[in-house]
């Protein structure tokens, strides 16, 4: 196991692109910026007139990164030429979810034209849809969710393209955000709960979406605005003229949006602007309650030396040494943990037996930060526990005098069914020890263990208002209903 099979992923980034010239190009660039989100595989589709007035589509997907897949980007305007582009970056981690199959955009040809669709989420009723277009006769190609959007627009009975989105798009449930191609138009539809980001941006004339603003800037594109929960947005040739987008309600906003809080606690970029809010102030104030309410201090007085685990935890760590200087106690963030970056896919990963060089091929401790001192390690979250006793066994060959760590969530209990993936219910720790930090401590063998509470992290995220997040991983509290055999098949519930 590597390090980031023990954080919880997300299954994807999106992107699309409408009205520039180098639609691919800027494709490309847009989803190397949102790496991070899906590493596993990757895929553009264009749109392209090739001199007969008809639209064709043209697509490259594979495994691997973003670089491995489209090798030559100085083909990348030929082999996908054309003035608009949806993209898709994709992580998956278990069985048939790795099948090349599933890789993104998906793309038919069915009686209104072409369509592509790139899908960031996880649809909580595909099963029970699936089941019911299966009976009806359809034929499943790949065994993802978001396949089943494909044929509830390509069997409806409807002859408008944008009342087909629509009406499929109500069918389904759960999170949601995709970018749909079709032959003259960019869709976006984000659900009504908004659990996952999607951003509208600008570059010249034409229009950007995509799954975090950290997209746009690559590009020195300029932000618009987001797309609203329960909003679908369609971008055509006029919309290149007027300047406008036209906006369409999937539904009534429920009372109360439910973000993924875990998109500011560890996944999106902290130079990323998502449901309202900068990422980096949001993880600082997370790292602020967490010094606030769980501070180290040293028994004899001495400086604590705060670390982060690079490089998610980095601006939270930051937040936390500030507060704890502001708490008038002697602290100063230093790096501890050097991480390589230069871990490819094909990198041999030892045996699971050799868990201990998975962490040592990640990371390196800096033995001079570490001997003698009070050391508090930040991270934002612990899944299974394993690695994070590993880093620990890392830093005690620096030999510090004490090990704090402070994790800027909650214990994770549940699992989740909106595009974030967890391991099965019994390999999370804090399920496995029934909650019991104390237990957890022991395990890790640090010398004292603080999470922050529901409530402390609701109350760090506060500016965004405080209902307006998804906790279910922490809380049990769906804010959606799941189909029961979906939680069975996935999570051993
Ligand atoms: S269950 Fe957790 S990871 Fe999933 S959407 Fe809710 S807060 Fe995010």
């Amino acid at each position: 196991m590597n390090y980031e099979e023990d954080k919880p992923v997300s299954y994807c980034g999106i992107f699309g692109i409408y009205g520039s010239e180098t639609a691919s190009q800027q494709a490309y660039y847009g989803l190397h910026a949102l790496q991070h989100r899906g590493q596993e595989a990757s895929g553009i589709v264009t749109r392209s007139f090739n001199g007969d007035c008809k639209a064709h589509f043209n697509i490259v997907k594979g495994e691997g990164l973003v670089s491995e897949v489209f090798e030559d980007t100085t083909l990348l305007n030929e082999i996908l030429a054309g003035n608009s582009a949806i993209g898709h970056n994709r992580y998956s981690t278990t069985g048939s979810a790795k099948s090349r199959k599933n890789i993104q955009p998906f793309m038919v040809n069915y009686r209104l034209g072409n369509l592509a669709i790139a899908h960031n989420g996880n649809l909580t009723n595909a099963k029970a849809l699936r089941e019911e277009l299966v009976n009806e006769g359809a034929i499943f190609q790949t065994t993802s969710d978001t396949e089943v959007i494909l044929h509830l627009i390509a069997r409806s009975k409807l002859e408008n393209q944008i009342d087909q989105i629509l009406e499929a798009m109500r069918r389904v449930e759960g999170a949601y955000c995709v970018t749909i191609l079709t032959d003259d138009k960019l869709i976006a539809a984000r659900d009504p709960y908004g659990f996952r980001p999607l951003s509208i941006g600008k570059l010249d004339d034409a229009f950007i979406v995509a799954s975090e603003t950290c997209a746009f800037d690559i590009q020195a594109a300029s932000f618009l605005r987001e797309v609203e929960a329960g909003e679908l947005i369609v971008i055509d040739d006029q919309s290149l003229q007027t300047g406008e987008i036209q906006s369409y309600k999937i539904a009534e906003q429920p009372e109360q949006q439910k973000h993924c809080v875990f998109e500011f606690i560890y996944f999106s970029r902290p130079d990323s602007f998502i449901f309202g809010h900068n990422v980096d102030k949001m993880r600082r104030k997370l790292g602020k309650v967490l010094a606030r309410k769980h501070p180290v201090s040293d028994p004899d007085g001495e400086r604590i030396y705060v670390i982060s685990v690079p490089d998610s935890s980095n601006t939270t760590a930051l937040g936390y040494a500030r507060e704890l200087e502001k708490e008038e106690i002697d602290a100063r963030l230093e790096i501890g943990l050097i991480r390589s970056h230069y871990i490819g896919r094909t990198f041999i990963q030892p045996g699971q037996n050799k868990r201990e060089t998975g962490v040592r091929i990640k990371f390196n401790i800096v033995k001079g930060v570490l001997e003698g001192r009070t050391i508090v390690v930040v991270d934002d979250s612990i899944v299974r526990g394993t690695t994070s006793k590993q880093l620990v066994k890392l830093l005690r060959e620096g030999n510090p005098k004490s090990i704090h760590l402070r994790i800027s969530s909650p214990p994770i209990m549940h699992p989740c069914f909106y595009g974030m993936d967890f391991p099965s219910r019994s390999e999370l720790i804090a399920h496995s020890k029934n909650g019991n930090i104390e237990e957890i401590k022991n395990y890790l063998e640090v010398d004292s263990l603080e999470y922050l509470t529901i409530d402390e992290m609701l109350e760090a995220v506060s500016e965004a208002g405080e209902e307006n997040f998804c906790t279910a991983c922490f809380s049990g509290n769906y804010p959606t209903p799941v189909d029961i055999n979906f939680k069975k098949e996935m999570y051993e519930i």
